[in-house]
């Protein structure tokens, strides 16, 4: 063995692709029973493909992102459509022009839409804060709108903190289209792989130089040593590099703390298929649910029995302990929690062979196009070190 991959998510199947590529052999553990870390898909009682971590879907602006999936597997490109219900009217989302006829009717909304356009030339795209602080009290009336309905309710519900508490960054991000244009995501490659991410994960294994093993949790195998700076795997030496993408605090025993997580419960059903076309509805004004999926009307998708199966999202504190919200998806990233995640980046920078790497190894929510470059970059490193760089 060459390399020692922990976790065989997107971000380990790409470092070991890329080492098997260049000559290494590399071993893979993982703790769940299947491959392919949260873009795992499999196809349920109702024939859907069915995301068992939340329904995913490539979008970047980075062509390389997509070439570099092409290279596995053929991608069918898609546009999702998102709507949130607001006092039980369907909105798009992001909002556009059409949710401005929908508020306003014709006179006024025209109106508006001018001075939009007027007020941000050759802009496509603007932040929802850029509105509520505008000057015109028009504009500004509808980026109150959108915010006090729903960014400031979903965006607490889904963080567990009051609004005050979260960065105003995240307001600043929240694009509105100054146009018709309904795709949720603003990104110029949008896409989906076209037999579903699980066949993506199996063609990225599939070398004879990567091997893996499923229901092995590393951190029971695992010894740092931090005397010596080397590490063991069951008592025996491990001088090859090791990527770990498992939570950095787990590694080392959580010597200085937790780093805390958001998670979500799914609560999965089976439905009659209907006639509306959003896949992904949000859930502002709920008391618990964020958003509902409705699997059968994403891309690639065929509904045999004409049944479909939901997903509802109810967010969660993460605590490993429970029977729900025991997945840790969303960092909680604030000045406090990256202070405590560099105790640990600190201690594992001690480990000359030692190759952190992924969202959960570099406590960042990262989207599958930063997934798959960072991870190159890792893989690339790997190789100088190993090449004597
Ligand atoms: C709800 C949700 C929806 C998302 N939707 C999108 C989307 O639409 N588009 C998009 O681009 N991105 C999306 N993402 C992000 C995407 O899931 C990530 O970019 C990607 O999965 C990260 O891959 P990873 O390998 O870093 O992490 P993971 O997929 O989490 O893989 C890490 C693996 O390591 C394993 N592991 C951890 N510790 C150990 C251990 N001690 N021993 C053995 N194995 C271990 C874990 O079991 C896991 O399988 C979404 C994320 C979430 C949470």
């Amino acid at each position: 063995m060459d390399c020692l991959i922990v976790g065989c998510g997107l971000c380990g199947m790409v470092i070991a692709r890329f080492l098997a590529e260049h000559g290494k052999r590399v071993h893979i553990v993982e703790r769940r029973r299947h491959i392919g870390g949260n873009i795992y898909d499999f196809r349920d009682e109702n024939g859907l493909l069915v995301q068992k971590y939340g329904p995913h879907s490539f979008f970047t602006d980075n062509i390389e992102v997509k070439r570099y999936i092409e290279r596995y597997i053929s991608v069918k490109d898609c546009y999702l459509e998102y709507v949130t219900m607001i006092n039980g009217r369907s909105f798009p989302m992001p909002f556009n022009f059409k949710a401005i006829d929908m508020l306003y009717g014709e006179d006024k909304g025209s109106v508006l839409k001018e001075k939009l356009r007027r007020a941000f030339p050759e802009r496509e795209v603007v932040s929802v804060s850029s509105l509520v602080e505008h000057e015109d009290g028009q504009i500004a009336e509808f980026g109150r709108f959108m915010y006090e309905n729903e960014y400031r309710l979903y965006t607490a519900k889904q963080w567990g903190r009051p609004i005050e508490t979260i960065s105003p960054d995240v307001f600043g991000r929240v694009p509105v289209y100054l146009s018709y244009k309904k795709e949720y995501e603003p990104h110029k490659y949008q896409f989906v792989p076209e037999n579903g991410f699980t066949d993506l994960a199996e063609r990225l294994l599939d070398d004879e130089r990567i091997s893996y093993e499923l229901n092995v949790d590393a951190t029971e195998h695992l010894k740092l040593n931090e005397q010596n700076a080397a590490i063991t795997w069951d008592d025996r030496p491990l001088t090859c590099p090791i990527v770990y993408t498992g939570p950095l605090d787990e590694l080392f025993g959580f010597k200085y703390g937790r780093l805390p997580y958001r998670s979500l419960e799914f609560i999965w059903k089976t439905a009659p298929v209907t006639n509306s076309t959003a896949a992904i509805v949000a859930w502002p004004q709920a008391e618990t649910v964020t958003r509902v999926t409705d699997f059968c009307k994403l891309p690639v998708q065929e509904t045999p029995n004409g049944k479909t199966t939901i997903a509802i999202e109810i967010p969660f504190e993460y605590d490993p302990n429970r029977p729900f919200g025991n997945e840790p998806y969303y960092p909680i990233d604030n000045v406090k929690t990256r202070g405590l995640y560099d105790k640990y980046r600190q201690e594992a920078e001690r480990f000359s062979n030692l190759f952190v790497a992924g969202r959960l190894g570099e406590y960042k929510y990262y989207n599958m196009d930063h997934t798959i470059l960072n991870a190159l970059k890792v893989a690339g490193k790997i190789m100088e070190v190993k090449n004597g760089k």
